[in-house]
């Protein structure tokens, strides 16, 4: 019976939570779980859930509500609602919405799932002969089945929670407060990544610069990268995201130096305009951004630097927008992730600050910030055309090979070869805004 027990997994959301459910597959695999891909043949559900804007709200719900008839059908069936909908602490509301989940986790914590379903005895034993032999939570950190072996590319979040304040975020809600994970822990999962086949590590946190600054006796960011840098056979290492108030001159000059870490800086700026900045908390100037963006650019060659940028906060005018607009027009930023603002329950900007920018003028906003960095891009990567540049391919889609440059460009080439995990020199043939074709070298 236990060999016949699927799990189905669903995520949604940043890295923080790709990687807290690829730890929940590699839990529930050494309990004897195996993987499907359809929900209907599962003995447990997993929903990794993201609130970070309404709409991912509101997918958790559609797939929370597609739940209950199959509880209904099997009311065997274990339903795990985890991250970010569930938060540090499972609300009443939660509980009696939903009364056909049987676990909550919070965000980055297979801990109650793995504990409800060891509750009785025959499962208790079979973990304590799992641990056994794999070990897996002192030792190691297996992969999950499907991706031992061909996962090339991984994340270790390496600070969790966050206890900065910008007004219109939930993260600090429902992550809870920022604590940075021991740097042995991290240096352990790293390395047994790579064992695994794993090339290119990305250590995660919501301010990632900040690491080790909440613990004495931990390394901070450069500290732990020069650590990291040491590890035979691994070949690629980046960090995200950053804050421009917490990247030291030290950091910027480990990134240039050491030689696996690749020159790609993720630091958001979110607006354009001071005024809107201080309303966001963010604790900089558009100015300050600026000047951080030329010394990146100063000191780590060819790096490439991708942002955020919500439009229509509360209170945005078509003027201050155009900072935004006139600023990124000047910067070039390699890529631009845009987001519509979206109130938030319980944060500062949606408890103070009516959401007064209309929805049309939103995605107006949101439209020409998109047409424009489309245009910003395809420049930037016109300069490759031509090029010859290392490209780590990590997977085949139809009969192309897929992979990134070091500055996280997305290349595209044919090849029959097994290319997977390797770092090849290949020429670019074409360029457009967001990917890349190439040729292999005679
Ligand atoms: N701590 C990270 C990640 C935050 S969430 C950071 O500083 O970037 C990822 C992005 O979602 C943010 O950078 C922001 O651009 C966007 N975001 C966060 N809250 C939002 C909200 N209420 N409405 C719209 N976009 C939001």
């Amino acid at each position: 019976m236990i060999a016949a027990m699927k799990y189905y997994i669903w995520t949604e959301g940043c890295q923080m939570n790709v990687t807290d459910s690829q730890r929940v597959s590699s839990a529930l695999e050494s309990l004897g779980y195996a993987s499907t891909l359809k929900p209907e043949e599962a003995s447990v559900i997993v929903l990794n859930t993201c609130v970070v804007r309404q709409s991912a709200e509101n997918k958790a719900y559609g797939r929370l509500n597609s739940l209950a008839p199959l509880k209904k059908a099997n009311p065997d069936l274990v339903i795990n609602l985890m991250g970010c909908l569930v938060g540090i602490r499972t609300s009443d509301k939660l509980r009696d919405r939903f009364p056909y989940v049987d676990v909550f986790s919070p965000p980055s914590d297979p801990g109650p799932l793995l504990a409800y379903l060891t509750q009785d005895d025959v499962r208790q034993k079979m973990l304590e002969e799992t641990r056994q032999r794999n070990a897996w939570m002192d030792e190691d950190l297996p992969l999950p089945e499907a991706e031992h072996g061909r996962l090339v590319a991984a994340h270790i979040p390496i600070v969790l929670g966050c206890s900065h304040a910008c007004t219109y975020c939930i993260i600090p809600y429902r992550r809870g407060v920022e604590r940075s994970r021991p740097a042995a822990d991290i240096l352990k999962e790293a390395r047994s990544l790579v064992r695994q086949g794993v090339k290119e590590i990305t250590l995660l946190g919501q301010i990632v610069d900040r690491y080790g600054l909440d613990d004495p006796s931990l390394p901070n960011l450069t500290g732990l990268l020069k650590q990291l840098n040491e590890i035979d056979g691994l070949e690629r290492i980046r960090f995200l995201t950053s804050h421009p108030n917490w990247m030291t001159d030290e950091l910027l000059e480990a990134v240039a130096s050491l030689d696996k870490v690749c020159p790609h800086i993720e630091v958001p700026i979110q607006a354009g305009d001071d005024e809107v900045l201080a309303n966001m908390k963010r604790g900089y100037t558009a100015e300050q951004y600026r000047r951080l963006v030329e010394k990146l650019r100063a000191v780590i060659p060819d790096v490439s630097i991708a942002t955020d940028i919500i439009v229509g906060f509360p209170g945005e005018t078509a003027d201050q927008f155009q900072h935004t607009y006139d600023l990124l027009a000047d910067l070039k930023m390699d890529v631009a992730h845009l987001a519509r603002y979206s109130p938030r329950e319980g944060t500062v900007s949606a408890r103070r600050m009516p959401d007064d920018v209309p929805a049309e003028e939103k995605m107006r906003r949101f439209r020409l910030l998109e047409d424009l960095q489309e245009k910003i891009a395809a420049e930037i990567h016109a300069r490759y055309q031509g090029q010859t540049v290392p490209v780590l391919f990590e997977d085949k889609v139809k009969s192309r090979w897929r992979g990134r440059t070091t500055t996280n460009k997305l290349v595209f080439v044919e090849s029959e070869a097994d290319l997977r995990g390797k770092v090849v020199p290949v020429q670019i043939t074409w360029t457009g805004p967001w990917s890349m074709q190439s040729r292999l070298q005679d």
